[in-house]
């Protein structure tokens, strides 16, 4: 039987992407060394594996010398605009970004592994991978989202293909696109597509172009509406606000779009779904009590309410109305759940006080989150 006592390693963390590679420097820091990173990928396979002509909306800049992170930047004393030379870097370039850095730092990370499920027995978690069992005292979840798109949600939704499975919007097929979703992915596909001279019609049960909000989680960013008011983004999409998709169907010459139970529209190609994620914290839903909007209910230090020694970091991370979809929110909660840890390992983590300076550690959840500075 494992025990504690001789679990293989202190801490595992499930996935390299951002949240992964990220939190791992912040374990470094907190003086915690038997650690490892699985990946059932690359370091920052998600990233890679974006639509070609994506790019980030948040900007890098090289503020750190003046001490201020960039806003893509996952660790103190590293910038992306620095290391890319390029504001808005592809996910490719990104992916890039993130293999230097785990390489820069020498994290230990242990790639083609993939995390089957996660069972807690005697105060041990057993990390089960194709065929071996890894035991940890704590699991930092930060498998991410991307690789796991939503694709339910009315009839025919299988019918639809999800931008996450888009290599180049300039290679897709079709002339006449529609797309269903409009937050930042399903605007960046209709701009891409447009630039291609498609025509595109964009379909959102609301309006995501036109809130009135200063949080980039609820209102599209400026680099999307920049986009929007493009010529060419003018002349070659349909924006279709307040119109839910209720069905698609397939027809002999294409397939057929049913908006708010009535209307109906055609295409030849499959519709594109920009509908967001489900998320791969659903894999670990035996071990947190659920929010009523579905996520991960957590502790004030990012840990599972239900089953203590798991934490949750990235995107998924929710407290209150704080959502930290972004790498410049949920990174702010790194040094909190490494925090956590050291502490339950009897390290004193005094490293980690540096990261308040450098707006890398958020621990006051009590403001309402809704049109919040801090976060
Ligand atoms: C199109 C798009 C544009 C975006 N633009 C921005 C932006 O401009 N700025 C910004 O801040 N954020 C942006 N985001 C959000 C940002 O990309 C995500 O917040 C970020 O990818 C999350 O990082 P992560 O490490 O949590 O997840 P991921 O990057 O998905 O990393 C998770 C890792 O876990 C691995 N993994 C998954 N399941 C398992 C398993 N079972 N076992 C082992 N390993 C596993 C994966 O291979 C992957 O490498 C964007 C997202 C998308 C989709």
């Amino acid at each position: 039987m494992t025990t504690s006592e001789t679990a293989d390693y202190d801490v595992i963390v499930v996935g390299a992407g951002a949240a992964g590679v990220g939190v791992a420097i912040t374990l470094r820091h907190a003086g915690i060394e038997n650690y490892l990173v699985l990946d059932r990928h690359t370091v920052g396979a998600s990233f890679a594996a974006w639509p070609a002509e994506t790019r980030f909306i948040t900007p890098s800049f090289p503020s750190n010398s003046i001490g201020m992170l960039d806003l893509n930047s996952i660790a103190i004393g590293v910038s992306p605009a620095y290391s890319l030379e390029v504001e808005h870097p592809t996910g490719q370039d990104y992916a890039a970004h993130l293999r230097g850095v785990a390489k820069f730092f020498e994290l230990p990370i242990r790639e083609g592994a993939a995390v089957q499920r996660i069972v807690r027995t005697d105060d041990v978690f057993q990390v089960e991978l194709d065929g071996e069992t890894l035991s940890a005292k704590h699991v930092i979840w930060a498998a991410g989202e991307f690789q796991y798109p939503l694709l339910a949600g009315f009839p025919g939704s299988e019918l639809c293909r999800h931008t996450a499975t888009v290599d180049s919007y300039e290679q897709m097929p079709g002339d006449d696109v529609i797309i269903i979703g409009g937050y930042e992915s399903g605007i960046d596909a209709a701009y891409h597509l447009a630039y291609h001279d498609r025509s595109v019609r964009l379909f959102d049960a609301g309006c995501p172009w036109d809130q009135e909000s200063s949080d980039p989680s609820v209102a599209l960013s400026t680099y999307s509406m920049e986009r929007i008011r493009e010529e060419w983004f003018d002349e070659f999409v349909e924006l279709y606000p307040d119109s839910p998709v209720t069905c698609v169907a397939k027809t002999d010459d294409g397939y057929e779009v049913t908006v708010g139970g009535e209307e109906t529209f055609h295409t030849s190609v499959p519709p594109l779904l920009a509908g967001g994620f489900t998320g791969s914290h659903q894999m670990v839903a035996d071990l947190f009590e659920q929010r009523d909007d579905g996520f991960p209910l957590l502790s004030e230090n990012d840990e599972s309410t239900k089953v203590p020694g798991i934490f949750l970091c990235g995107p998924a991370v929710r407290h209150q109305n704080h959502v930290f979809c972004f790498i410049y929110k949920y990174r702010q909660r790194f040094a909190v759940v490494a925090k956590a840890i050291a502490t339950s390992l009897g390290l004193p983590a005094e490293q980690l006080e540096s990261y308040r300076q450098w707006g890398m550690y958020l621990d006051d959840l009590s403001c309402c989150g809704e049109e919040c500075a801090t976060c």
